[in-house]
């Protein structure tokens, strides 16, 4: 039987990544596409033309997440979607997100070539400001799609500028045209996010596809020592109380007590210090930790060590710990995960599952219905940078996978 992958062009596909990255590109090949600025909202109004020009409907919701309905047999039941985000980081690439989109639009393409309707609706989505650059933090638009946090919260985050979330979405509806709103918390059959690894495995392994397997936990930090602030030449040693010798027994407690899984990823990146001055003895240290790891007692064994730790080494200064984002481990549908083995092994496509280290949007669907992610081989697994890179036949092959997967799911039975 013909499958609709037969259809997929994946020289039609690179030729839409190529027009989209149009949309703030940078004389060096990389992408600044910040959300929900001019630039994206240029890009925005693009997809809707396109989609449009296919038959597709656009809808968008209070977040300006972006939707494009092919419609179903079954116009009742809950849609499956498949996408991304199309915002990037200053200086962002061709690929990251925008990968997602656009092979949610191959998708669609290939089976309205090959004349297939599914029985529920397949949605395109893009999301509202995954990467949280301009408005931290982000995956705003899939924290507000699935309820993890209100518009009302995300609103009155402002830009470097001073403008807020709240009115630069505002500034976003109101360009578009005739795209009605719907509300937050549709349900959602699946979902199902396309992205590049952002990492070397699959690369390294001559694999093209990814099967996500779950997204690896983070817990991130502030920690404050506050100390006293005195004459690097007079004040004695007993009488000191220096904020950086407290923080430096505590940074190399930590990774030390953070060696164990050697798989563990800690990061301490940031380090401000008062006064800063080299003849001060220092009165206080703010620093960061972020603390990964995909097993969630691990990240909770090290939440305590941390914590017995700062208290441990403060010696005379005090010190206080915050907990600023905490985002457990989760594992992918099986259902979702079957689907793509299935389509990959129907294909021909050799296949690998791999922890997502990083998060994306599919996190927060995975809460509300069957999400999984595809990955897709990405050069040195540089992401973030304009020397980003993806093959045009690792990403033709994922959207093959993609299609096949959107099928299978769009015509099961199951609500
Ligand atoms: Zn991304």
């Amino acid at each position: 039987m013909a499958r609709p992958s037969d259809h997929v062009d994946g020289a039609r596909l690179w030729r839409r990544l190529m027009e989209l990255s149009q949309f703030g590109a940078h004389p060096d090949g990389g992408v600044d596409r910040q959300t929900l600025t001019e630039i994206e909202i240029a890009a925005r109004a693009h997809l809707v033309a396109l989609g449009r020009s296919l038959g597709l409907e656009p809808y968008t919701d209070a977040a300006a997440n972006l939707f494009l309905r092919y419609s179903g047999r079954q116009s009742d039941r809950s849609p499956v979607m498949a996408g991304s985000h199309i915002d990037s980081q200053p200086t962002g690439g061709r690929f990251d997100g925008a990968f997602g989109v656009m092979a949610a639009f191959e998708a669609v393409e290939a089976m309205l070539a090959a004349g297939l309707v599914p029985e529920r609706a397949i949605e395109i989505v893009a999301f509202t400001n995954e990467e949280g650059c301009r408005f931290s933090p982000g995956m705003t638009g899939s924290d507000l799609f699935t309820g993890s946090r209100t518009l009302a919260e995300a609103a009155t985050i402002r830009d470097a500028s001073g403008i807020t979330q709240g009115d630069a979405l505002t500034a976003v509806l109101a360009a578009d045209r005739d795209v009605p709103q719907r509300p937050f918390r549709r349900p959602i059959a699946a979902f199902v996010e396309p992205h590049i690894e952002q990492g070397p495995i699959l690369e390294r392994e001559g694999i093209p596809i990814g099967i996500v397997t779950g997204i690896q936990g983070t817990r991130r930090y502030r920690v404050r020592v506050t100390g006293e602030a005195a004459h690097a030449g007079t004040a004695e040693r007993h009488e000191r109380r220096d904020a950086v010798m407290a923080a430096v027994r505590m940074i190399a407690a930590i990774d030390r007590a953070a060696s164990d899984p050697a798989d563990t990823k800690l990061t301490v990146g940031m380090i401000e210090v008062t006064p800063n001055a080299p003849s001060v003895v220092p009165a206080e240290v703010l620093f960061s930790i972020d603390l990964r790891h995909p097993d969630n007692a691990v990240v909770d064994r090290l939440d305590a060590a941390i914590r017995a730790i700062i208290e441990g080494e403060r010696g005379p200064c005090a010190a206080s710990v915050r907990q600023i984002q905490h985002n457990p481990s989760l594992t992918f549908s099986p259902i979702v995960r079957g689907a793509i083995a299935r389509a990959a092994g129907n294909l021909g496509l050799a296949h690998r599952d791999i922890l997502s280290a990083a998060g994306h949007d599919a996190r927060q669907l995975h809460y509300v219905c069957p999400t999984g992610m595809i990955f897709v081989p990405c050069r040195d697994g540089v992401s973030h940078n304009p020397a980003e890179w993806a093959e045009p036949d690792d990403l033709t092959a994922g959207a093959r996978v993609l299609t096949d997967v959107l099928w299978q799911l769009a015509n099961r039975d199951e609500s």
